[in-house]
Parts: structure tokens; sequence; C-alpha cells
């Protein structure tokens, strides 16, 4: 099932895309936490910039969400140096809260990266978060191949 419409693609030379997608839904989250690829799970709103992953992020990697990317998606990930991996089967160590297995709530935010930008002029201090007080559920898959990890499938 589909959560998104492409609304607009602009393509810049080097290859870099800005895509704007419109909600099929009354919440943003749905198409958010249902991308194909966790480097795709950041939203920034009028006052905050929001990131889903901030582990993975952070260091430059991306694993795949509910549906694999496509392959444009992957190369272009490559030419940004962000290293992505279909699963985390060869990780070294435990997923933590980047494991494809583990459910995670928006309510509350517990794991995403916020930060309050303050609005075009930085001065907007809004208190209250739709995405905080949104019930929502996900995950990134449906499976964990890392040996390393608790959450692992076990056959
Ligand atoms: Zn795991």
């Amino acid at each position: 099932m589909s959560f998104v419409c492409l609304v607009f693609s602009l393509t810049f030379w080097q290859g870099y895309q800005i895509r704007l997608y419109e909600s099929q839904s009354s919440s943003a989250l749905y198409p958010l936490v249902s991308s194909d690829l966790t480097s795709q799970m950041n939203a920034i709103s009028s006052s905050r910039v929001y990131c889903f992953y901030p582990g993975l992020t952070a260091h430059s990697k991306s694993i795949s969400g509910t549906f694999p990317p496509t392959e444009q998606e992957i190369r272009q990930l490559n030419s940004r140096s962000i290293e992505y991996n279909d699963s985390t089967a060869m990780w070294a160590r435990e997923c933590g809260q980047c494991c494809p297995m583990l459910w995670r709530l928006t309510y509350g935010l517990e794991g995403v990266g916020v930060y309050s930008w303050g609005g075009l002029e930085g001065k907007k201090n809004v208190t209250t978060d739709r995405f905080k007080e949104a019930h929502l559920r996900w995950r990134a898959g449906d499976d964990c191949l890392n040996i390393h990890c608790p959450y692992q499938r076990r056959v």
C-alpha cells in the first residue's frame, strides 16, 4: 500500500535530487516511516527537524525500510558516501535501536533525533508537537540477520 504521491522532483546536474511527496493520509508520519530507506526517514517542520534513525544517519549508514530501494536510490546513496546495507547481517555488533525487527513508537519520539530550529526567523517556539503526540508503530523490516543482535530471528 502506498502512502505517498510524488508531487515534484528536481534533479541537479550532479545527479542529486529533491523530491517532494504528499501524504495520502491525514498524517505525514505514515509515508515517512514507510520509506524505502532509513536515510529517507527525516523530516522538517516549521519549527523542528526530525531524524528517525539518528544513529545510522550520524554514521552515514542506511538500511532498507519495509520495501527495498531502487537501484537509482542505492547509486545516489553511494554517490553521497552513505553506506547502504540491505540488511544488518554484516554488522559486527548488535543493532540497538536501529534493528529492523524492533517495533518503535512515534508517541514520545523515543530514539528519534529532534532539533528545534526556531523557524525562518529563529524565534519560533512551538510547545506542541504533532509527531510526538501521534500513536503510530513502525519498524524498518520484519527480519534481522545480525548474529550479534538479541532480536535476530532464531530458526
Ligand atoms: Zn537486529
